[in-house]
């Protein structure tokens, strides 16, 4: 995928435009719809506030939980705009629907300075079937579209993908800009060296970006649950660890192409030892073993010291390194030393220069538990956006984007 040849709102003319605002406004609500975590409104404001500066109208619109095609108030954006008007510090006007009469009243009457909320966009089936006449309305609403919504991105949804055949000018928001900066050079063009570390709890759901960045890293260093998929493959016993059986044979083979065995030589590093409970709570017990003797009524649930200590020294004199998948269960106090210890290495390796990017929703919520997302490069705001693009698949709210 070409990321540098899209345009973005730098490229643009806003001032006395309509434009339609795709974000990704996909907020924690507890039972009473009070918003748990406003990270991705604030996300947005950059791209907000240079529109209501350059003097054009926002109408932003975004999907909220699975409502499937209905409407559910629980999944109302209301809340949202009421946020939103506190961060942007201006009035926010919510319409009630996200398409039809409504809008286009609105959208009339509005005034320069003024600031549009649409309703939960898939409270309309045809939003989820990337419907192109659902999709020819929104693009109706607006002289312009900017998608600011990474976390949609791999979705092919009307407001994210066929909305872009009926708009004139499809651009980046600064959010998706940053992260079209960030992993497309990753994938593109990476300072080398360049370490990826994949951790995380199944093997199943990383299996592709293994085998999309083995060809462009110069190693790969496995840790967390799947560790024990690939012990397993090779022989190994596992203990109660958790293993995907149905992927022994996939997990053999990668470990053959990358000539790795039991950990020592060619791209890909397996831990070297473990830490072993047999009680996956903050109550359980706490064991290292070498990774050879996992006790049969116990599972790994952390890499080991020797681990860690292997890990860091792998990653000196690197210049990249991406962290997708946590090393263990960071959750639990006494399994998160692992975790801990790599992300803290990684957030040194940035202060020292060098190049730390996460990528994952569990990583970046175990550097923020950490307090270390603010040392890294950058911390991707997408899971499933950031897998798939670096399993190397295109997105199609990327793809779509207007070419400069
Ligand atoms: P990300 O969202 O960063 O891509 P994943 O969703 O793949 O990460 O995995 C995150 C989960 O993996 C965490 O909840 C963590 O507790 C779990 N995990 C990591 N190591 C282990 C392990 N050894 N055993 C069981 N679960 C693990
Ligand atoms: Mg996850």
């Amino acid at each position: 995928m070409d990321f540098k040849n899209k345009l973005t709102i730098d490229d643009i003319d806003i001032r006395g435009k309509h434009v339609f605002v795709r974000v990704d406004y996909n907020v924690p609500l507890d039972e009473n719809g009070i918003i748990q975590d406003d990270r991705r409104i604030r996300a947005t404001l950059p791209t907000l506030r240079k529109i209501i500066n350059d003097g054009g109208l926002p109408i932003i619109a975004s999907h909220l939980g699975r409502p499937k095609g209905k409407y559910v108030s629980g999944l109302s954006m209301e809340p949202v705009a009421r946020r939103l008007e506190q961060l942007l510090g201006r009035p926010v006007t919510f319409l009630p629907d996200s398409s039809g009469e409504i809008v286009l009243r609105a959208r009339k009457e509005a005034q320069t300075g003024d600031v549009i909320l649409l309703e939960n966009l898939r409270f309309h089936k045809e939003e989820e079937r990337n419907d192109p006449d659902f999709a020819k309305q929104l693009a109706g609403y607006a002289d312009l579209y900017i998608n600011d919504a990474f976390g949609a991105c791999h979705r092919a949804h009307a407001s994210i993908s066929a909305i872009q055949d009926y708009v004139e000018v499809a651009a980046a928001g600064y959010l998706l800009k940053k992260e079209m900066e960030m992993l497309g050079k990753l994938l593109v063009d990476p300072e080398k060296p360049f370490v990826a570390i994949i951790g995380g709890a199944k093997i199943s759901s990383k299996i592709g970006i293994i085998e999309h960045l083995m060809d462009k890293t110069d190693k790969i260093l496995i840790g967390g649950a799947m560790s024990y998929t690939f012990f397993k493959s090779l022989g190994i016993d596992v203990g109660d660890s958790l293993v995907e059986d149905d992927k022994l044979d996939v997990a053999r083979h990668i470990l053959e192409k990358a000539e790795a065995h039991k950990g020592i030589g060619g791209r890909i590093f397996l831990p070297i030892d473990a830490v072993v409970t047999d009680d996956i709570s903050d109550k359980g017990v706490r064991k290292v073993v070498n990774y050879e003797e996992i006790p049969h009524n116990m599972g790994g649930v952390d890499i080991g010291p020797n681990t860690i200590e292997r890990y860091k020294k792998e990653i000196k004199g690197c210049e990249t390194i991406v962290i997708n998948g946590p090393l263990g269960v960071f959750e639990i106090d006494q399994f998160s030393r692992g975790t801990r210890e790599i992300l803290t290495a990684i957030a040194n390796h940035v202060e020292n220069g060098g190049i730390g990017i996460i990528g994952g929703g569990d990583s970046a919520a175990a550097a923020r538990k950490f307090g270390l997302a603010d040392k890294m490069t950058h911390v991707s705001t997408g899971g499933g956006a950031s897998l798939k693009l670096m399993e190397g698949k295109p997105l199609p709210g990327i793809e779509a984007l207007t070419d400069k």
